[in-house]
């Protein structure tokens, strides 16, 4: 089969890089793609934009592609699975609707008070002022959400009510554009971030591995919000009895109430949790597409042909795939970025030492780079995801860090402290 993944980040490059792990994957397009795309084998780029549905399609149809797997959420909030379906087209993703889940959390938050899903209280506020009264009646800390997909600088997890108040007065001065004539505000929750990354087909979901993602650019989670500087799977604050309440308690009701609405949801559905210090999990967030870097770790780890479980989604056959396998041990993902990520930062950097790393048995994903005069060259805040497996978090994360030693480029920058809260040695 031929199946064409859209996108050109890390995420993507470990979607296509798991695919053709199997024979019958003949051959892989990536839209536009990256360095690391570009440079596996049965595999090539095509330089369209992701917005350009119906130059996707006609590639679709004149090549004889089995799937479409999209990436990133934009495409999908811009309904390109709508477009390519009505082309019959097979797509992994859902629906513009579906993908309301992610592109408004306003709707988000309608749908999770609807399923009864564990999530903070919240309000919507479409004006100033009330959001100021509610924000100056309710106290700190408090969290203030433009309601549209605002690349992750959207929330402002506010200490004070004149920072909340700063967040709201910004999103209603359209500083976040149209993303943020809505605003959601949010009671604030303590516990631990976790990522419970689901596979559906509309009517069954199974849950991947869960994963700890690190989205501070700083050691000890310090600094500036990133896109995530590295994460690992499976996270062991997810006890089996946690999985088993996270299915019963969140993703199967969100898959019923989706449907209720009548949203065909065949894709992924990203459960971003906090667990609370009294060990209930909440949900933080929805995405419509896999995570990025949960996925450069979760995949190494799938033992299942991800195009059987991908496809069966997009055919609405899930139910019938035997349990998804694994692998034993645990796998960990370090990001290397540009220096000054994710302020400025410079691309077109020379990236040298990768196959080197790579003969240690890790795997480099690519975030941003590209090819260029047969030198891959650095083209992005997040440059690579160095992923290795182990049989203990310490063996893959000191495997991550000796394969990520290896790669230079110039004003690389990684945090040392990925996986700490699961590391048992005592440095890397
Ligand atoms: P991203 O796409 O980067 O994950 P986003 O813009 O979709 O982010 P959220 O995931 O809703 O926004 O929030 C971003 C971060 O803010 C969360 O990962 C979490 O750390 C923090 N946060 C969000 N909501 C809350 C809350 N109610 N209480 C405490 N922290 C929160």
């Amino acid at each position: 089969m031929k199946i064409l993944i859209v996108g050109n980040g890390g995420r993507e490059h470990a979607l296509a890089w798991k695919l053709l792990q199997s024979d019958r994957v003949k051959q892989i397009v990536c839209v536009p793609g990256n360095g690391g795309t570009a440079t596996l084998n049965r595999c090539q780029n095509l330089p369209l934009q992701v917005e350009d549905f119906a130059g996707m399609a006609r590639f679709a149809l004149v090549h004889n592609i089995s799937l479409v797997v999209v990436g990133p959420e934009l495409p999908l909030s811009l309904g390109i699975t709508d477009y390519l379906r009505q082309q019959n087209i097979k797509v992994f993703g859902p629906t513009q609707a579906g993908a309301q889940i992610e592109s408004s959390k306003a709707w988000a938050k309608d749908l999770m008070a609807e399923a009864g899903i564990p999530t903070a209280q919240a309000a919507v506020f479409t004006e100033a002022e009330p959001a100021q009264a509610y924000v100056a009646a309710q106290g700190a800390p408090i969290v203030v959400k433009a309601d549209g997909l605002a690349a992750g600088k959207g929330v402002t997890v506010a200490m004070t009510v004149e920072e909340a108040q700063a967040a709201i007065a910004a999103a209603f001065d359209g500083q976040f554009g149209a993303a943020g004539h809505r605003v959601v505000i949010e009671e604030f929750m303590t516990g631990q971030e976790v990522s419970v990354l689901a596979l559906t087909d509309g009517l069954t979901i199974r849950p991947l591995l869960p994963a700890q993602d690190h989205k501070r650019i700083g050691d000890g989670d310090t600094g500036a919000n990133t896109g995530g500087m590295g994460a690992y799977a499976p996270a062991p604050i997810m006890t089996p009895e946690l999985m088993r309440r996270v299915q019963q308690e969140v993703l199967e009701p969100a898959i019923a109430t989706l449907r209720q609405r009548g949203i065909d949801y065949r894709g992924v559905l990203y459960a971003g949790l906090m667990i609370t210090p009294e060990g209930e999990p909440k949900v933080v967030e929805f995405n419509c597409r896999f995570g990025d870097p949960e996925t450069q770790t979760i995949l190494p780890l799938l033992e299942t042909p991800l195009e059987d479980l991908l496809m069966a989604c997009a055919q609405q056959r899930l139910r019938e795939m035997p349990p998804i396998v694994w692998k034993s041990g645990a796998s960990a993902c370090v990001v290397m970025a540009a220096g000054g990520y994710p302020g400025t930062y410079q691309k077109g950097q020379v990236i040298t030492g990768m196959d080197d790393a790579e003969s240690i048995g890790a795997v480099v994903f690519h975030a941003g780079t590209q090819l260029k005069h047969q030198k891959i060259l650095s083209d992005g805040g997040r440059v690579l995801g160095v992923t290795a497996i182990g049989d203990t978090f310490d063996q893959a994360i000191a495997n991550a860090y000796e394969a990520v030693e290896r790669i230079q480029f110039e004003g690389a920058y990684y945090r040392r402290d990925i996986g700490y809260r699961v590391r048992t040695a005592s440095s890397s």
